[in-house]
């Protein structure tokens, strides 16, 4: 059976968050959320089979990524709504009977957003962002639907146990790139004292207009469209009975770097 638990760690260093607050628009008595499943330590390590149902999942939160059980392919939540993108690239409606070893979601209501109005590269757009918010130790949701170019996403083959290390799937990813594609990036920004927990810095994965592409986002240009974001109060973290928390801040960084395709 899995838990729930709040960890007073990061609850407390999280209410820090309401310092970035000022001028946004936001209804300070609304409750929110970012809810997780499972730790990014436990799917580096090979945990794949999770026992939360997509439906459940969705119940938490419409908008969100992950991947399945098995590691499958990378799940976009949009909408409140699942798709995966499997490893041949294949956008799919997973059953909601389908199970995550690892996914984040959260009700996501726009506090603040920015226009794209001139190209900007995946780093770029990332520090417009940073800038805009001030506060590296916020957790955001984030949504931009768009155009883009030069898009480079990947996916991974679903695995057989006894499962391998999250690096030797991601050793064997599948990648494509996308000249030009209209749809919507979705995901989050940690801070990095969350590495154990989940990707530091930004996790972002892409659907395409019309679900007929879409993966982990690698790299990209924002041609025009709007950035919507989303800042949290709390994040729920729901450990499979096995799972342990670990201390948030302390994991092998340059591991993930590798596993989420990060540069630096
Ligand atoms: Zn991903």
């Amino acid at each position: 059976m899995a838990r729930e638990i709040i960890d007073e760690r990061l609850v407390g260093a999280l209410h820090l968050r309401a310092l970035t607050r000022k001028g946004l628009a936001h209804d300070p008595v609304e409750e929110k959320t970012v809810y997780q499943a499972s730790t990014l330590s436990a799917l580096m390590e090979g945990r794949f089979e999770g026992d939360l149902t997509l439906r459940e999942l969705l119940a938490k939160g419409d908008l969100g990524l992950g991947t399945v059980s098995g590691l499958g392919g990378e799940l976009v939540v949009l909408d409140g709504e699942a798709w995966l993108i499997d490893g041949d690239g294949q956008v799919l409606r997973p059953p909601l009977t389908t199970t995550t070893p690892f996914a984040v979601v959260t009700p996501f209501r726009c506090d603040a957003s920015l226009p794209v109005d001139e190209p900007l590269d995946l780093g770029t757009l990332a520090r417009r962002i940073d800038d805009f918010l001030g506060d590296p130790t916020a957790i955001v949701a984030v949504r931009l639907r768009g155009r883009f170019r030069e898009l480079v996403v990947r996916s991974v083959r679903a695995q057989q146990p006894p499962y391998p290390p999250l690096l030797e799937v991601t050793a064997h990813q599948t990648e494509w790139e996308l000249p030009e594609a209209s749809g919507t990036v979705v995901g989050f920004r940690f801070p990095d004292t969350m590495a154990s927990l989940d990707v530091p810095g930004y996790h972002l994965h892409f659907l395409g207009e019309k679900a007929d592409c879409g993966g982990h986002v690698l790299a990209l240009t924002a041609v025009e469209g709007l950035v919507e974001l989303h800042l949290e109060d709390t994040l729920h973290v729901e450990l499979p009975a096995e799972v342990g928390l670990g201390e948030p801040g302390v994991a092998d960084r340059a591991g993930i770097r590798r596993a989420e395709g990060k540069e630096t």
